[in-house]
């Protein structure tokens, strides 16, 4: 498994947790932890199970006023696989001496495993291999295989097989508070002598989940038929298999498992379809060969090759696989969005922010349908969009900056700081950037695929919304003769407000005004790239008249920038009058300061008061942006924009910035590819690393970072391989790291695949085979060339070419 795999030996209460959501199995419809399958939930070991849209809401009376949350619930534990020999309790980890142990995490097939040797309390000794899976084939299924041998005895066991709906949400210990329980038990069934059965529902949001297993025992190929023996209650259901085993000799046992729940198509009642699906279910080996069977498949579109670091090949491909488990072809056709945290944990509820802008570039390159699901998702919730921009009094639809199952505003209004143990306001919804996200998204998604069946039905219609929201919210001043936004904030969440002010929001944040700018100018041109039949019903649907297209270009043309002195972006208006951070004195005093929002309110102070930042916000105005594209959008709006203005400002805004999002990272990691590549690597390397080491402390084990991980990809195709499109050619403009080494990477251009092969001095493009692709323009500034299928075409770098600043797409 030669780049393909994460390995721990020996157990380690402490970062367990970390493991199990590292081990993390999934196929983009449930995704679930790798706990192991015989431990419940305690300090040390969380099994937890999610779907997409698997939501609910609780309300908390919390000092007796009511706090209402909508969370990912964590769904039955389909896991439960116990040994018990001779009639003693069931082995856990805490109660045997281990002799040998090793959790492995296969990447290329993503399945997780566990070899165990231990000696029990009486001194027998026995080998357990675990397997286990969520098919990427049949994304209702799940199968784990365990194979037993006992080292030096001969006897009795029983293996108890479970699902188990006792479970409630208690991943976060910040949310220990707040009201967990979000099931309701149904009923247990059996359905003949192999299959047991189990729903469940969600308390408030009433979501059946069902699901049931089918257990087996083998001596080689043959089956074992053991003594079964049931045990149930309303929402617990236990089958326990009794068999003998021979020393030295090993058997197998199968959980295969199947799950649906109501929001599944093709499907009457949940109960009955799982243990249907259960009972015709393949054994075990055939089961993962169909599996792994899907996962070649998408290993062959998306996989990264790089020469120079064994380590960055495991960790870019983890990230891939954690990417895809979360959202693969499977998700393309569920209304689900890009849970933040993925679905490997409780952290941030299961929300949906902006991160997806780090994963849709990874996507619109290999697996377009799954961004146009996802960007579905945005689509279905434009009616609460709508609502939410007129209740606070404005117009066109305004996104929320936490989405869940209804895309309402599910930000909540008090965050627990662990440090001081106190709640305090929360006004991070003010985030409206949100919105600007997620027209670019849209606008990327057609660069990439010219999807105008999707842009037209959909996509349009969101664009032209979200720029009349932004046209609603923006007022003109006359004395600047330019249009402000007021009471949003950026990005960096230590800026909710002013120090001391009494309502949240800034004046004039510098990267929503320059975004909005941009977007002003495509969505005023956006009818006329749309077939005119399309055009007149779409302006007529949402009653765009002409003034309001000439008011969204004077916008492109006239949005307030502010700046500080010597041509540096200033992050909102009054950035300059703050004060500056003793950076010095609170890296000697706390060994970790990403998070100095929560340090200085512990301390009775208020972060608004610095300058300081959690993470890129001006900044990412030039990871989304070319330098043409942030020249053309200045020069538009009659600000003098320099060359060195990316360089100063980046500059200013690193030294202020504590990375307390590890999306900041990334950012600065592909923003200094050009200008710093030393440091671009440093800052590309601790983002590769973020998760697996879990630099948050702690933060990891409640959810994977999806942000960070799809990032370094990111990175990796937008900067050290310089992908951007314009103008409909693919260009490419490589600053490959030394570290990386060459690389190689399948891509996909409006429905042509690519194998792009780069090393320091060559780039060779090799379009697909007739029949799969059409005629592409692809190449390097100044050499591009019209590529037809099955053309290589090889481009010779000189390593002297122009710096043309960071490339995104147009
Ligand atoms: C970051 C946001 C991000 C969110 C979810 C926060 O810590 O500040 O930018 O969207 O986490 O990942």
């Amino acid at each position: 498994m030669d780049g393909f795999l994460l390995a721990y030996d020996g157990f380690d209460p402490g970062t367990e947790g970390l493991r199990e959501a590292l081990t993390s199995t999934g196929n983009g419809y449930l995704c679930t932890r790798g706990a192991a399958e015989w431990e419940d939930a305690d300090g040390v070991h969380y099994p937890g199970t999610y779907a997409h849209g698997g939501y609910n809401r609780e309300t908390t009376i919390l000092g007796g006023l009511p706090v209402l949350n909508e969370d990912l619930v964590n769904l039955p534990n389909w896991l439960v696989l116990q040994l018990r020999i001779e009639g003693e309790d069931a082995i856990r980890l805490a109660d045997v001496e281990l002799l040998g142990y090793r959790h492995e995490f296969d990447i290329r097939n993503v399945t997780v495993l566990r070899h165990l040797r231990f000696r029990d309390r009486t001194g027998r000794e026995t080998t357990l291999e675990s397997r286990r899976f969520v098919s990427m084939t049949d994304p209702h299924h799940a199968g784990i295989e365990w194979t037993l041998i006992p080292e030096n005895w001969s006897g009795h066991v029983e293996v108890i097989s479970a699902l188990d709906a006792r479970v409630s949400n208690r991943g976060v210990a910040r949310y220990q508070q707040l009201e967990g329980r979000h099931l309701n038990p149904v009923s247990p069934r059996t359905f003949g002598p192999e299959v047991i059965a189990l729903k469940a529902e969600t308390r408030q949001s009433n979501l059946y989940i069902s699901q049931a297993t089918r257990t087996r025992v083998f001596r080689g190929d043959d089956p074992l038929p053991p003594r079964r023996t049931l045990y149930q209650m309303e929402d617990y259901i236990q089958q326990v298999l009794a068999f003998d085993v021979r020393q030295g000799e090993a058997t197998r046992v199968e959980k295969m498992v199947a799950f649906y729940t109501s929001r599944d198509p093709a499907v009457s009642d949940t109960l009955v379809r799982a243990a249907r699906s259960a009972a015709r279910h393949s054994d075990f080996p055939a089961s993962f060969e169909r599996h792994s069977a899907a996962w070649d498949e998408l290993w062959r579109a998306c996989d990264r090759r790089v020469s120079g670091n064994e380590q960055v090949q495991v960790l870019l491909r983890l990230h891939i696989a954690h990417l895809l488990q979360v959202c693969s072809p499977h998700t393309a056709d569920l209304d689900a969005g890009l849970p933040a945290r993925g679905l490997n944990g409780e952290a941030y509820r299961g929300h949906v922010f902006w991160d997806e802008m780090y994963a849709f570039p990874f996507f619109n390159a290999r697996l377009p349908e799954v961004t146009r699901g996802l960007l579905m998702y945005r689509y279905r919730r434009i009616g609460e969009a709508r609502a939410a921009a007129r209740e606070a009094g404005f117009r066109g639809a305004m996104f929320p900056w936490q989405s869940g199952s209804e895309g309402s505003e599910e930000t909540q209004r008090v965050h627990l700081n662990p440090l001081s143990g106190r709640w305090e306001p929360d006004l991070s919804r003010n985030q409206r950037h949100v919105n600007a996200a997620i027209f670019f998204n849209i606008w990327s998604y057609f660069q990439a695929t010219r999807d105008y069946a999707f842009v037209e039905r959909y996509g349009a219609e969101m664009m032209l919304e979200i720029a009349r929201f932004w046209a609603s919210i923006a007022n003109f001043n006359p004395e600047r003769e330019r249009y402000e936004i007021h009471g949003v904030m950026g990005p960096d969440e230590f800026h909710e407000k002013y120090p001391g002010a009494p309502r949240g929001g800034l004046r004039n944040n510098a990267y929503t005004n320059v975004i909005v700018a941009w977007l002003c100018d495509i969505a005023g041109k956006l009818p006329s790239l749309l077939p005119a039949s399309s055009t007149e019903g779409l302006r007529a649907r949402l009653g765009i008249g002409d003034d309001e297209l000439a008011l969204w270009q004077d916008m492109s043309r006239r949005m307030f920038v502010p700046f500080l002195d010597d041509g540096i972006i200033s992050q909102f208006e009054g950035y300059g009058e703050l004060e500056e951070l003793d950076w010095d004195a609170y890296r000697a005093k706390y060994e970790n300061i990403q998070r100095l929002d929560r340090i200085l309110r512990a301390e009775g102070d208020d972060p608004s008061r610095y300058k300081i930042a959690k993470q890129a916000d001006t900044v990412m105005l030039f990871y989304l942006f070319s330098h043409e594209e942030l020249c053309e959008i200045f020069e538009r709006l009659g600000y003098d924009y320099r060359p060195e203005t990316a360089a100063r400002t980046i500059a200013y805004y690193d030294r202020r910035t504590s990375h307390g999002s590890t999306l900041s990272f990334v950012t600065y990691a592909g923003v200094l590819a050009a200008l710093d590549p030393e440091s671009s690597w440093d800052r590309f390397l601790v983002a590769l690393r973020s998760d697996v080491d879990d630099i948050q402390d702690g933060t990891t084990k409640e959810g994977i970072h999806m942000g960070v991980m799809a990032g370094t990809l990111d990175v990796v195709q937008r900067y050290y391989a310089g992908t951007y499109i314009r103008d409909s050619v693919l260009y490419f403009d490589p600053r490959l790291p030394s570290g990386l080494g060459d690389l190689s990477l399948p891509m996909q251009f409006r429905e042509t695949p690519i194998l792009v092969t780069l090393s320091s001095d060559r780039l060779t493009l090799a379009v697909g085979p007739e029949g799969a692709s059409h005629l592409i323009r692809a190449g390097i500034r100044g050499d591009v060339r019209e590529l037809r299928p099955g053309d290589q075409a090889v481009f010779e770098l000189s390593r002297g070419m122009p710096a043309s600043g960071p490339p995104a797409a147009d």
